[in-house]
């Protein structure tokens, strides 16, 4: 077979040169890197879910609910705020929800405005539909200026706008005042990626309680972190009705499978444990918020399941220094920052002895 790299395939120019999204997936005794949920499903659950693949199994020579509404039934009221089945819709993971909202209302032509440093896929996405990126800097303690988002909406009239809330990789959530500011100046949609909602402290709002008022703003979650589901790839949005409507313009049919929907929706059922789970994570990410802070590293606000800290002359050594302790956390973020999902109190134990020694402060 003649050798051919990347560069020789007939690939669209604006693909060249670009590197594949890649969060390394490594075997290592401790993996803090990606953000997911240390706690497997319970027996318990992990029986439901059985139940569940095998009650749908003799089924699979059809193909699946086209519309998931059950599914969709299920995250409405879960989400509570009075939505219904017709304002949300799924996807696999919420990659493919933001995906869909490109498709359907970015593309050649459109633009998509973000605040970075934030979650890499956003101008990943923007990109492979053909949209383009304007990315907004954040404040120095990763906030959004609504002043310089007035302006910077102003001045390229995004088609979408992202706004991250608990942001990754920051840990920090934005005031419903922010939201509203941007959603009021914005000529297109409005994005609120809500990934790490459910690991928000006491008192910081969702954007939930928005969508009544303002029919361009969808709010997007996951299953994969606090329902601890990262490996069904479920992720959802809610919105206007009529979002819903354009998203199905773009959606490949029958996109979410049987078994996806069954699994998820039997989590679904298993709320109430999965939660008791998140608050665990919550006091323990609380916990080392402050250990980092008595220790003198600068810490950003946390209301996610990871914490950013700082500040390194050289965190790639600290990063590997760590790594060869058997602890994966991740390289990402502004430069001198490193970022560290909450696992379990073991592998935080693990984390901070490692930490310790990565730095000099053992
Ligand atoms: N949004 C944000 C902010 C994220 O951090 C992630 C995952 N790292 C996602 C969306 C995508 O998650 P998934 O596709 O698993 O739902």
């Amino acid at each position: 077979m003649n050798e051919i790299g990347l560069d020789d395939l007939p690939i669209r120019d604006d693909l060249r040169g670009r590197s594949p999204y890649g969060a390394p997936q490594l075997a290592v005794p401790v993996a803090l890197n990606t953000n997911e949920n240390p706690y497997p499903p319970s027996p318990r659950l992990a029986e439901a879910l059985g139940r569940a693949v095998a009650g749908v199994a003799s089924g699979l020579n059809r193909y699946p609910d086209r519309d998931a509404v059950r599914l969709r039934a299920g995250l409405a009221e879960y989400l509570g705020h009075g939505l219904d089945v017709r304002q949300v819709w799924a996807a696999n993971g919420s990659n493919e929800v933001l995906q869909q909202i490109l498709q359907a209302f970015g593309g050649p032509g459109r633009t998509a405005m973000g605040f970075e440093p934030s979650y890499s896929m956003h101008p990943i996405i923007t990109h492979v539909t053909g949209t383009t990126w304007t990315p907004v800097p954040r404040t120095r303690d990763f906030d959004i200026d609504v002043e310089a988002a007035r302006v910077a909406i102003a001045v390229h009239r995004p088609d979408v706008v992202f706004l991250t809330s608990p942001n990754n990789p920051t840990g920090t959530a934005l005031s419903l005042e922010t939201v509203e500011a941007v959603a009021a100046t914005a000529p297109g949609v409005v994005v609120v990626d809500e990934a790490y909602a459910e690991f928000r402290r006491e008192g910081t709002p969702s954007a939930l309680s928005l969508l009544p008022t303002h029919p361009r703003l969808i709010v997007v979650r996951t299953m994969s972190k606090a329902f601890a589901m990262a490996g069904t790839r479920v992720g959802y949005l809610a919105a206007h009705p009529a979002v819903v409507d354009a998203l199905q313009l773009v959606r490949l049919p029958y996109h979410l499978s049987a078994v996806t929907q069954v699994v998820a929706g039997t989590a679904l059922e298993f709320a109430d444990e999965l939660l008791g789970a998140v608050k665990q994570l919550r006091a323990d990410r609380d916990a080392l918020v402050d250990w980092l802070r008595e220790h003198g590293f600068r810490v950003a606000d946390s209301d996610a399941n990871f914490v950013l800290f700082g500040e390194f002359t050289d965190r790639t050594a600290v990063w590997q220094a760590m790594l060869d302790q058997g602890v994966l956390i991740r390289e990402v973020g502004p430069p001198g920052w490193l970022r560290v999902t909450i696992g379990t109190p073991e592998e935080m134990a693990h984390f901070r002895t490692a930490l310790l020694a990565a730095t000099g402060r053992a």
